[in-house]
C-alpha cells in the first residue's frame, strides 16, 4: 500500500493530484519526529497542511512547506521546523522555506487513527475524539494505556509537556501521561 495512504488520516489535507515531486516531500517529512512523542511524525500529527514547489532560476525548484504548531507557544515547534527544513533540503531545492501557521487552528482531530494507535503503544493516552461541543464526560473518557480501562482521573492539567496532562487509572493503580484534546 501507498505509505502516504496509510500514514494520513481522512482529514488531512493533502490533495490528491500530487505530482512526484510532491509526493516526495510529504514521504520525506515522515522522517521528521516529534521530538516530545518519538514515534510520532509531523504527518502523523496532522501538523503538516501544505506543500508547494515552485520553479527558481535555471533548472532549480523551492519548496515551501506550511505548518502548525499543536499548541501556540510549543517549544518543540522550532526543533521541528529545522528537521523539516533539513530533510527537504535532502530533495536538492535550491531553497526550502518552513512557515508557521499559527492562523490554522490545529485540533487532535487532525491526529491520524494509526498515529493514535502508536501513542498509546508508546504509553501516552492519545487524545479523546470530540464531537460536537467539549463535555466534561467526553474530557474524562480517557482510556488506561496499559491495560485499557476508562475508569481513570485527572491528576493534574500538566504533564511533562504543555500537550500532556497527568491521569490515574483506579483499575491497575498506575499513573499515565495523556495527550490533551483541543
Ligand atoms: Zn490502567
Amino acid at each position: 500500500m501507498d505509505p502516504l495512504l496509510i500514514n494520513t488520516g481522512p482529514i488531512q489535507n493533502i490533495p490528491d493530484d500530487n505530482s512526484p515531486e510532491v509526493k516526495a516531500v510529504w514521504l520525506a517529512l515522515e522522517n521528521v519526529k516529534d521530538p516530545e512523542i518519538p514515534v510520532l511524525n509531523v504527518i502523523d500529527m496532522g501538523i503538516i497542511y501544505n506543500v508547494e514547489i515552485n520553479p527558481a532560476e535555471g533548472n532549480a525548484s523551492t519548496c515551501t512547506v506550511t505548518m502548525t504548531p499543536t499548541f501556540v507557544g510549543c517549544p518543540a515547534i522550532d526543533m521541528m521546523k529545522k528537521s523539516v527544513e533539513e530533510e527537504v533540503m535532502k530533495l536538492g531545492f535550491s531553497s526550502v522555506e518552513v512557515k508557521v501557521d499559527f492562523e490554522n487552528t490545529w485540533t487532535s482531530d487532525r491526529m491520524s487513527e494509526d498515529a493514535k494507535i502508536k501513542l498509546e503503544k508508546f504509553g501516552l493516552a492519545p487524545p479523546v475524539v470530540i464531537e460536537g461541543e467539549l463535555t466534561e464526560a467526553q474530557l474524562n473518557n480517557v482510556r488506561c494505556p496499559h491495560c485499557h480501562s476508562t475508569d481513570t482521573t485527572l491528576r493534574s492539567a500538566f504533564g511533562s509537556t504543555l500537550c500532556r496532562a497527568i491521569r490515574f487509572c483506579f483499575a491497575c493503580q498506575q499513573g499515565f501521561e495523556q495527550f490533551k484534546p483541543v
